[in-house]
């Protein structure tokens, strides 16, 4: 299986009825770019900078942070980059940044609420990515946004920080593509709003599962109620999907359900335009993406949205792929 799947690094991500679907890895650091590179990725579809942050006993300064994206960047040649911007908080925590003790940690001061928070330390961020950005094809994207008001805040202190730069002479792309994540229950009811204030949109399923069942990922004991193929989450996805549509805006999937060959066809009858996810999925995906059709797909998801249960959901998915094993 490994060299029939080598063997398809190299072909294009679309399917017999001419479906396109970028293909590009999460990565969390430039070690895992070297599989997402074999397997013909299109790009870094999320890059998770917390790491940049973690196992360290002081904030990165500007210079460090942009030899790292810089190195990411040049790596990948002109593909495209997203970096993620700072998304610690929750279950991620800095030791030299003192975190207040939370009830409800998930639900708190964490990742774009901070950034908004304390200034300095976003607009250090900024600058390193924004002269990253003179290196290849890198844009930004917030993460937990919750409200129109958060997408000004940060592009407003992305300005700031472009103002800067332009008066000390440093290079930067001006035209850099600015995106949020999509991960709360908020940014899908308004994200008819929120896609006219940005150029694309990720959604995190991660954590779009987790708020929208109100059931913690990190908790085992309620692991069994954590459910991406739940009826409300299909259409938390047709709702965010339809919004990007409709403004024509990039719509792409990072969270681990994009990594998921079961869920392929559900990205396909909704027709997103990237999927992101762990390197080691893209040839298992795009192996199942040039045999399935968009148009069975669509079929499929019209019965999906009928399900009444997760049972029904993933009993149809089940008998939907049996043509394939
Ligand atoms: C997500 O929430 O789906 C996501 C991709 O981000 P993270 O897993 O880093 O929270
Ligand atoms: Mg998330």
């Amino acid at each position: 299986a490994g060299q029939r799947l080598k063997g398809i690094a190299q072909v294009r991500s679309v399917t017999p009825d001419g479906k396109v679907i970028e293909l590009s890895a999460n990565i969390s650091s430039i070690k895992e770019l070297d599989v997402a590179l074999s397997s013909g990725t299109s790009g870094v579809g999320l890059f998770r900078t917390e790491f940049l942050y973690m196992d360290r006993n002081r904030l990165p300064k500007e210079e460090e942070q942009t030899d790292v994206y810089r190195n990411v960047a040049e790596q990948l040649s002109g593909r495209s980059l997203i970096i993620r911007t700072l998304d610690i908080g929750g279950d991620k925590h800095l030791d030299y940044f003192e975190l207040p003790e939370e009830e409800n940690p998930f639900l708190g001061y964490r990742a774009i609420r901070i950034c908004l928070d304390k200034t300095d330390l976003f607009k250090t961020q900024l600058r390193a990515i924004l002269r990253t950005s003179a290196y290849g094809e890198v844009k930004i994207m917030y993460p937990l946004i919750s409200s129109v008001e958060e997408v000004r805040g940060a592009n407003a202190l992305l300005e700031e920080a472009k103002r800067e730069l332009q008066a000390e002479g440093i290079a930067f792309n001006n035209d850099i593509e600015v995106g949020i994540m999509i991960e709360l229950p908020a940014a899908v009811m308004i994200a008819d709003m929120l896609a006219k204030e940005v150029d694309f949109f990720s959604i995190g399923t991660n954590d779009l599962v987790q708020f929208t069942l109100a059931v913690d990922r990190m908790n085992d004991q309620i692991s069994h109620l954590y459910e991406p193929y739940h009826p409300a989450v299909l259409r938390m996805l047709k709702m965010t999907v339809e919004a990007a549509k409709r403004n024509g805006t990039h719509i792409g999937v990072c969270g681990e359900l994009a990594g998921d060959v079961r869920a392929l066809p559900i990205w396909l009858a909704l027709d997103v335009d990237e999927l992101s996810m762990s390197a080691h999925a893209i040839l298992p995906i795009k192996e199942r993406l040039l045999s399935l059709r968009q148009q069975d797909s669509r079929s499929l998801f019209d019965d999906l949205m009928q399900c009444r249960t997760s049972a029904e959901i993933h009993e149809s998915l089940n008998a939907f792929h049996r043509q394939f094993d």
